[in-house]
């Protein structure tokens, strides 16, 4: 299988190019800098001809990705990772609406254009474009979100609230509908696959020179649980649905070929995490975490029984995912930070 991968530098993206070459594809890496594609090489130093870059500035650009999209032997598959989620980058709404919604329709296009041999297109969208943040989190009963969910948020409504998080949500739901009405009305030679993934969290396949480097979902978790104290406050539990970032990659990847995923949409949520539980598991993996991350309540909930969550039955059922303990998700990123800060 040869596939297309952008956004290949990134948290996500890393994590499927390192299971997309072990299990023996040939990728394109598609980042925005040489210097980026000169990190992804030293990061898969040992592929060879299996792993090659190509350096999309602006995949906002009209024909951004129709260099890139062309190769011998051709693609078979494309997975589109790039989308912003960066908050201290992207701080206005088209910071985080363009290369969301264009640069979806840039792969689509330059794909449909000029390399019909492609069969499938799996993008990441996020459970951003599912949930519904105006509602009530904890209505009784039991709010589960599924695959037919769609968030409300309108552009508008966005635009109106100047809040960085609708904005996100806007881009995240309006790039995947923009995939699915493309499919509709151009009729390519692809199908389409969208991973749904709530917050994301769990160890860096990537380097990161700087714990100021970190994504948005990770660097979250050092500066609120790693790089505060004991008596500090309880973070706020934010979006309390998660998963682990190698589940999210392991859809990807299973999703790129397998015939039954046609065409449909795939939640990847290993279940609820409150902020509570995430100072426990902290606390009590790391002595050296005990003045620095908050202690609040040990062992309390700290989520009510109602709040809502995502279902993931469809991924175990057509994928066959299955979710590791959330101990090891936060454990193993908690000792990578520690090893980040150390070191830089
Ligand atoms: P990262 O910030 O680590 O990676 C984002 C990737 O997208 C990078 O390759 C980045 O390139 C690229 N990118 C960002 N903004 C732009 C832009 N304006 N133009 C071109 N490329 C851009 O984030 P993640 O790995 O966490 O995110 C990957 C995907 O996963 C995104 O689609 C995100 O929405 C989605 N997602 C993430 C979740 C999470 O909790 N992390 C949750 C649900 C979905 P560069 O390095 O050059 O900036």
């Amino acid at each position: 299988q040869r596939v297309l991968l952008t956004g290949a530098n990134g948290f996500v993206g890393s994590h499927i190019l390192g299971q997309l070459l072990a299990q023996g594809s040939s990728v394109r890496s598609v980042v925005r800098s040489q210097a980026k594609a000169d990190q992804v090489l030293a990061d898969f130093p040992s592929y060879g001809s299996k792993l090659d870059c190509a350096i999309v500035p602006d995949l906002t650009a009209a024909g951004a990705f129709d260099q890139a999209v062309i190769s011998t032997p051709s693609f078979d598959t494309v997975i589109h990772t790039a989308s912003p989620f960066l908050y201290r980058v992207a701080k206005n709404a088209s910071d985080f609406l363009d290369p969301a919604i264009k640069g979806t329709l840039e792969v689509l296009k330059s794909v449909k254009a000029h390399a019909p041999e492609v069969k499938r297109i799996v993008i990441t969208s996020s459970c951003a474009a599912v949930v519904d943040f105006t509602a009530d989190p904890f209505a009784s009963p039991q709010k589960v979100y599924t695959e037919d969910d769609w968030n409300p948020m309108t552009v508008e409504k966005a635009l109106g609230a100047e809040n960085l998080n609708f904005f996100y949500q806007v881009s995240k739901k309006y790039a995947e509908k923009s995939a699915w009405d493309f499919l509709e009305q151009e009729k390519p030679n692809f199908d389409l696959v969208t991973i749904t993934p709530p917050m994301i969290y769990g160890p860096l396949h990537h380097s990161v020179k700087s714990v100021k480097e970190l994504n948005q979902s990770n660097g979250r978790i050092y500066d609120l649980f790693i790089n505060s104290s004991k008596t500090a406050d309880v973070p706020p539990n934010g979006m309390h649905v998660y998963t682990d970032v190698r589940e999210v990659a392991e859809a990807h990847v299973k999703a790129a070929t397998m015939p039954e995923a046609s065409n449909q949409r795939f939640i990847i949520c290993a279940g609820r995490i409150s902020s509570q539980n995430i100072c426990d598991l902290l606390r009590e993996a790391f002595p050296e975490l005990s003045e620095r991350t908050p202690e609040g309540k040990k062992g309390d909930p700290g989520l009510s029984p109602t709040a809502y969550t995502c279902s993931s039955q469809r991924a175990m059922d057509t994928l066959g995912i299955q979710f590791r303990s959330p101990k090891e998700t936060f454990v193993e990123l908690a000792k990578q930070l520690l090893e980040i800060e150390k070191s830089s």
